[in-house]
């Protein structure tokens, strides 16, 4: 280990559709490398990190920023033009241990679950989803999608005041959480008009439309559905090179705002926070675990559809 890292024993791992999209390479990555971004632990060895010691339970953040690029000056770490990841660039979580930076580590909460551990990294995108979307009390927000990603960003919009929030999703399983998660209107657009619906509860449109899918037409129908003046949010992750037509007029005349979410500046330990305090649940996010030998088919049950979170328990 160099000065300033430490080593974590990994106790639990998440998978998510960036790790799917790296194995089928339809993503950023710098192979050979171990996958994993989601992940929290314990120290094995605190080096000589003041203020550390073995035992002490952390997460990881995974994202490492270069500090002196144009947009690091800025704060915008980012969009830093040299960000580096673990699980991506470098070794990260889906291992017994990981070696980390120091400056990636925040110490978990006191009493919280390895489960919510894991899902720190997650819910901290979607808190920077959530700052960016600029709710107000009152509004109504259209959530696209209901795995994992739209579920948190469900109960985040809720705890941020929204007064009606739809959720689009064709699986079943899915909606019945969302129902259990307090969306109040539920739409399967498999078998119904999901912009006639909106239009029919809300006179004008979702004041905001967050789409966490990430494909063309869920796209496109996020812009479809929003209000005049309204703000759609592109929070899911597309192949790239994938693009969608947009009415120029639609976005002029409707003084429409449409933003990108990308990863999680300085949100972490609000993240934290919020699992802790129980305004995102751990516990109704249908999680599944799986031994780290079980690593391919955690991948295929996620592929197919078949688990919402995938945990990865490396001591296990
Ligand atoms: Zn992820
Ligand atoms: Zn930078």
């Amino acid at each position: 280990m160099n000065p300033g890292e430490v080593l974590v024993r990994v106790d639990a791992c998440g998978i998510c559709g960036t790790d799917l999209h790296i194995v089928e390479g339809a993503s950023r990555s710098n192979p050979p490398v171990v996958l994993g971004h989601e992940y929290c632990g314990v120290l094995e060895d605190a080096g000589k990190v003041p203020g550390l010691t073995a035992g002490t339970r952390v997460a990881v953040d995974p994202n490492i920023s270069c500090g002196s690029c144009y947009y690091c000056r800025r704060g915008l770490v980012h969009l830093c033009q040299n960000l580096r990841a673990l699980g991506v660039d470098i070794d990260g979580g889906m291992a017994e241990y990981c070696i980390v930076s120091e400056q990636q580590l925040h110490v978990l909460p006191e009493g919280m679950t390895t489960d919510e551990g894991a899902l720190i990294e997650p819910v901290s995108c979607a808190v920077h989803g959530i700052d960016l979307a600029r709710i107000s009390v009152g509004d109504t927000v259209a959530i696209l999608g209901g795995g994992t990603m739209g579920l948190v960003m469900l109960q985040l919009a809720r705890s941020a005041g929204a007064a009606l929030t739809i959720l689009v999703e064709p699986v079943e399983a899915k909606r019945t959480l969302a129902r259990r998660l307090g969306a109040d209107l539920i739409v399967d657009p498999s078998h119904e008009d999901v912009r006639a619906t909106v239009i029919e509860r809300t006179g004008v449109g979702a004041d905001i439309v967050i789409e966490c899918v990430g494909k063309p037409a869920t796209m496109q129908q996020a812009i479809d559905i929003a209000r005049r003046g309204g703000v759609v949010e592109f929070f899911g992750v597309c192949p790239v090179g994938v693009t969608i037509p947009v009415e120029p007029n639609r976005v002029y005349f409707g003084e429409l705002t449409i933003v990108g979410s990308y990863v999680n500046p300085h949100t972490f330990t609000r993240s934290a926070a919020l699992l802790r305090a129980g305004k995102v649940r751990a516990s109704d996010m249908m999680i599944q675990h799986f031994p780290l030998e079980g690593v391919h088919e955690a991948f295929t049950a996620l592929r197919e559809g078949k688990t919402l979170k995938s945990i990865i328990t490396p001591q296990q």
